[in-house]
């Protein structure tokens, strides 16, 4: 039942750095009430953690590519969510197209904490995978469109908000990803209240193929 996350981690499980990070990217988003990101290289022998603040939105497409993140090995990606929300597809087509991105962290001003890594399968060529997931995307926010349209003025955003998180659940179940997170309680009280809208959305996310 929504939203139960599949493996629920807290942020006591998350190593030193990565709660480093997460620390900087909330203490710096909440100054700035933008985006900000840090990355932890997982070299052993050079092991780094660096913070980069950016001023605006962060890109969250390919185009990283021309960040410095280019240059890195293996790495955790840490970013801040202003609103809270789950991660956002611009964030699981970013962790599929970087392949040396281990795991992509989301962290919420009031607690909330989501974590995605690719599951890569050499059997499921990545591009199947990335098209599966763009037709999830469409299906999950075309399902939320319509049902919130006949629910309340404001039925259709509260329904989108929810439809990255339904996504990274059902690429979950499907094995694609590995999506754990934590969702304040505030969170969860909106989607038990009104349960069947929200598994109405979560199910069109599952039957997609
Ligand atoms: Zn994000």
């Amino acid at each position: 039942m929504f939203p139960t996350h599949p493996i629920p981690i807290l942020p006591n499980s998350l190593t030193q750095r990565d709660q480093k990070a997460r620390n900087w990217v909330i203490y710096k988003g909440k100054l700035t009430g933008n985006i900000e990101y840090a990355w932890i290289v997982l070299s052993v022998d050079n092991s780094k953690m660096r913070y980069r603040g950016k001023v605006g939105k962060v890109d969250l497409h390919p185009s990283i590519n021309s960040s410095p993140l280019s240059k890195c090995k293996n790495y955790h990606f840490h970013h801040n969510h202003p609103t809270n929300q789950s991660l956002s597809d611009g964030d699981y087509y970013m962790l599929a197209m970087n392949s040396r991105m281990i795991r992509c962290f989301s962290h919420g001003h009031n607690g909330s904490m989501h974590c995605a890594s690719w599951v890569r399968t050499p059997t499921i060529p990545l591009w199947k995978s990335v098209e599966l997931m763009r037709r999830m995307f469409a299906v999950g926010f075309q399902a939320a469109e319509t049902i919130g349209y006949h629910y309340h003025p404001k039925g259709s955003s509260l329904l989108k908000y929810f439809v990255p998180h339904m996504v990274g659940q059902v690429l979950h179940e499907r094995g694609i990803i590995s999506f754990s997170g934590l969702t304040t309680p505030s969170e969860v009280a909106i989607v038990n209240n009104d349960q069947l809208l929200f598994q109405v959305v979560l199910e069109a996310v599952r039957l997609t193929r």
